[in-house]
């Protein structure tokens, strides 16, 4: 299964409220239990290291408070944001590289820019000078990790950057306004900077030889010759669309709107679209057989920039279409129930539950997925207000130095919004299941 993901960003200038909103969707294998995890700031030796899954790096001195979107098996994430606002995430890239030695996951090089930078220019430079080193990309290996090359959107509230990869050798480019990027290469002859050895890679290896020209980054290092075609560049297209027809006038719903959209990308102009398609999507969906991809977890990440409030990071399990997005502060302590998951399906996992209420939805009630989705909607309605009640008085808090406090409130809140979310998804779950034995009686 080709491995797909959407992450776009509006920065202050394209939103209506002047401030930075960025958006990703996870999309993987169906079941692939992608739980949410928070991990305090730390303090390390100064020969410290940090062990990835096949590489072991100098540890820094200080790894910054963070939550991340992490599928269950990997040291990485998928997305995730830290204690200074600082978010991204990553995109699944095909370069022509095939490596046999081991090298950096995309996925871990997300955890390494939130563990390490207090702003998106500073995440930039700490992943930039690790892929130079380490490397990341397409390699094989005997623990059956899919590795690909990536590409990331890293932001903060002022900022944010486009940094695409391939192998040892990276662009970055500065965004302007608000922009999206898929599973395809996008910084051509536009980018700002280059990895050291980018071009003279690029000519040794055979895959530029117009040397006098602007070096194009995708021209030389993706595998895909045809850039306009194929699932993440119609995604693309759509996403570059909508933020283009909203800019200026981009709000936190537009960017939950368009996660849970299912246009095909071929009317990249088109309202959004609801109805629940397989096929190429920003909301992607599993197969009637419940298999293939789905999107796994999703983030819209609210930031802050004049101290009027704490950032508000919405984050969602499974088909955001057919979910909740629940306000998650960092400043307070993450409900330790949205941390479980593994490869097996449980019935304490949130993650898994969503995927139970997915799988029964689609492929058994599918005429109760309005019921569902009115649902949550109430329920979204609800925290859309009390979540920004809570985030000026937590900013209030901690403005005068009640930290604690402030600690407190923000762990009760989002304690209780789990309870109300978990008591809805099972209380669905078993709606659909009594429906299904009564259309068997
Ligand atoms: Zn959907």
């Amino acid at each position: 299964m080709p491995k797909s993901c959407d992450t776009m960003v509006a920065l202050p200038s394209a939103t209506k409220e002047n401030q930075t909103i960025f958006a990703k969707n996870s999309d993987r294998p169906a079941t692939e239990c992608q739980p949410l995890v928070q991990r305090a700031r730390e303090t390390h030796p100064v020969d410290a290291s940090t062990k990835c899954q096949f590489v072991e790096l100098p540890e820094v001195t200080t790894t910054y408070r963070h939550i991340g979107s992490r599928p269950y098996w990997c040291w990485g994430y998928e997305h995730g944001f830290n204690e200074h606002q600082v978010v991204i995430g990553n995109e699944g890239l095909a370069s022509k590289y095939e490596f046999d030695s081991p090298k950096l996951i995309g996925m871990e090089l997300i955890r390494l820019g939130l563990e390490r930078a207090e702003t998106a220019a500073e995440a930039v430079t700490a992943m930039t000078e690790l892929i130079t080193k380490y490397g990341q990309g397409k390699f094989s290996n005997d623990q059956g990790v899919r590795t690909y090359d990536n590409g990331y959107i890293i932001a903060d509230p002022k900022e944010a950057y486009i940094l695409q990869t391939a192998g040892h050798e990276w662009a970055v480019k500065q965004i302007q306004g608000a922009v999206g990027i898929s599973n395809v290469y996008s910084l051509e002859e536009d980018w700002d900077r280059l990895s050291p050895n980018g071009i003279n890679e690029a000519i040794a290896q055979g895959w530029w030889t117009d040397t006098s020209a602007r070096f194009n980054f995708s021209e030389a290092y993706s595998r895909e010759a045809d850039r306009s075609v194929g699932s993440g560049a119609m995604r693309r297209k759509r996403s570059c669309a909508v933020l283009s027809k909203y800019t200026g006038n981009i709000e936190l719903q537009t960017m939950m709107a368009l996660l849970s959209d299912h246009s095909d990308g071929s009317k990249p102009d088109e309202p959004f679209q609801t109805e629940i398609l397989s096929g190429t999507s920003i909301c992607v969906h599993h197969d009637d057989k419940g298999e293939g991809g789905n999107t796994a977890a999703s983030l819209v990440a609210h930031l802050c920039d004049d101290g009027s409030r704490l950032p508000v990071y919405w984050c969602s399990f499974y088909s955001p279409c057919l979910a909740v997005f629940l306000p998650i502060f960092i400043e307070g302590e993450l409900p330790q129930v949205l941390a479980i998951g593994d490869e097996t399906p449980s019935d304490d996992s949130p993650w898994w539950l969503f995927r139970q209420l997915s799988l029964k939805l689609r492929l058994e009630e599918p005429e109760l997925i309005p019921t569902v989705q009115a649902k949550w909607q109430e329920f979204q309605t609800q925290l859309l207000t009390t979540a920004y009640e809570i985030a000026k008085e937590g900013k209030f808090l901690i403005e005068r130095g009640c930290e604690n406090t402030a600690n407190q409130l923000l762990t009760r809140y989002m304690a209780e919004n789990v309870e109300t979310m978990l008591e809805t998804v099972r209380g669905l779950l078993s709606d659909v299941e009594q429906s299904i034995e009564m259309a068997a009686d």
